[in-house]
């Protein structure tokens, strides 16, 4: 596997906090040959949730996965279960493809946010659930500006009257900290990651799939109308493959992906679980998940224990220097806006990677010029709900039925490469320092 981090950033993370509430599962490793109906790479969320669909639907799933399933992102982010997947705007959207396909993508995001919740419902998932809908904090006087002027915009994209409150309003809501104001939108709620994906995983095992981890498909080949997928310890057959490999891509399983994808760091840090009188003293008690108007935004929420996490993008290199550098980033920003935290200690921090692509739309759907391969991935680390709806609306591709759901015809446009090739991740520093100005310039 041709990756374009340092091995650093394919390490299994120390402490992350998720892995203390659930041990993740480890399923054994293929050993032997094999033949199967979908051969599913990559067992997160995208992967498991084809995974559910397909065999739901009697085909015979094998889901590899190089680590553990749930090792990726899947394992390891924010728990937000939130509209997104893209970065462009509903405009752009519309701009590019048309005012229909833009009204199908946000009928896409509530779908996905609901696709979730009834999966946790009818597999009786208990995934410490909290927060009604999302809150976007401004971190500027102009930020708080632009959430003015776009309640009508969020109105008709969404079909829901947004809640925007002002600064002196953010004690009465428990949201005390150096912003000036907000809005809230009651779509969404946050989620423990890793006890959604351990449910999720018994489910697909219930459902008669195959999981193997320490298993990585280290090549690819089409023979007649199958695909031979080649692990350490055996070949599998498959009449159809699924790549969900998504930030955890390679270069070349398949060489169809080379520079097609771009992954990106994302960090979290999670602070010890802190006392009433001390959530009262910093006037933040609300179980709200929340974001901010930062294009280099930070995401942060009170969990049900006590414990707050806030995470952020920002890392360019999977060293332990610019990790250590990025931790006191995160702590740094963490302490200014809510300072009467800023001795809490921090007892879980952890990074992972997320998938951006050129066009900044996921891609989901047929793989061009390879007959029988199928993927999604590029949810611009809005993967929670996206890429769960996505996985599963890639089964209904691959079971060749009409999609059950919205899922916009964008979607399946071939992903087109970056400039740079393996050598990518340098767009990351100029557009992260644009970003950072940016968000200074928007304070009036
Ligand atoms: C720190 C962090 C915070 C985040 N916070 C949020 C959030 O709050 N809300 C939100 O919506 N999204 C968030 N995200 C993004 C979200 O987690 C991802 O979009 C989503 O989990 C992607 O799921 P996936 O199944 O496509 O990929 P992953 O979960 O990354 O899984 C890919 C899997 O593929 C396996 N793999 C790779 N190559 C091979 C191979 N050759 N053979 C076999 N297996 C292979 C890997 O081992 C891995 O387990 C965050 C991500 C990070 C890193």
């Amino acid at each position: 596997m041709t990756r374009i981090y340092e091995d650093r950033a394919y390490q299994t993370p120390q402490a992350c906090w998720w892995r203390d509430t659930v041990a993740p599962a480890h399923p054994p490793a293929m050993q032997g040959d094999k033949h199967t109906d979908v051969a599913i790479i990559g067992g997160g969320f995208t992967g498991l949730n084809a995974a559910l669909v397909l065999a739901d639907a009697g085909r015979q799933v094998t889901v590899l996965d190089a680590e553990h399933p749930g090792w990726g992102a899947s394992g390891r982010n924010g728990g937000f279960c939130c509209l997104g997947g893209s970065k462009l705007s509903g405009p752009r959207i519309a701009t590019l493809f048309g005012a229909d396909q833009r009204a199908e993508w946000h009928a896409a995001e509530r779908a996905a946010v609901d696709h979730v919740a009834t999966l946790l419902a009818d597999h009786a998932i208990d995934a410490d659930v909290h927060s009604e809908g999302e809150t976007m904090m401004a971190h500027s006087p102009g930020a708080m500006h632009d959430i003015r002027e776009s309640i009508e915009d969020t109105r008709q994209s969404y079909g829901v009257t947004p809640h925007v409150f002002e600064a002196s309003d953010l004690p009465s809501l428990g949201l005390n900290g150096r912003f000036y104001g907000g809005m809230t939108l009651p779509i969404g709620f946050a989620l423990n990651p890793g006890k959604y994906h351990d449910g999720l995983l018994k489910s697909v095992m219930r459902a008669g799939a195959e999981v193997f981890g320490q298993t990585p498909a280290t090549r690819m080949r089409q023979r007649g109308s199958k695909w031979e997928v080649t692990t350490a310890n055996g070949i599998l057959t498959a009449e159809r493959v699924v790549i969900a490999t998504n930030g955890y891509s390679s270069e070349d399983m398949p060489t169809w992906l080379r520079a097609r994808y771009l992954p990106v760091q994302s960090s979290i840090i999670v602070t010890r679980p802190i006392t009433d009188a001390e959530q009262a003293a910093q006037g933040w008690t609300s179980a709200q998940m929340c974001y901010d108007s930062r294009r280099l935004l930070h995401y942060f929420r009170l969990m049900p224990d006590g414990r707050f996490l806030f995470g952020m993008r920002g890392g360019l290199r999977a060293t332990p220097r610019s990790e250590a550098a990025l931790n006191a980033r995160i702590r740094k920003n963490f302490e200014q806006l809510l300072p009467e935290w800023r001795t809490i200690d921090i007892t879980h921090a952890w990074s992972g990677l997320v998938c951006l692509m050129r066009r900044l739309t996921p891609f989901s759907g047929p793989v061009p010029d390879r007959p029988g391969m199928f993927a999604s991935l590029g949810y611009h680390g809005n993967g929670v709900a996206m890429g769960s709806y996505l996985g599963a609306r890639l089964a209904d591709c691959v079971l060749d039925r009409p999609t059950r759901g919205p899922c916009p015809a964008f979607l399946h446009q071939p992903p087109p490469r970056f400039p740079l090739g393996r050598y990518r991740r340098a767009l990351l520093a100029p557009t992260y320092a644009a970003a950072a100005l940016l968000d200074r310039q928007r304070r009036f």
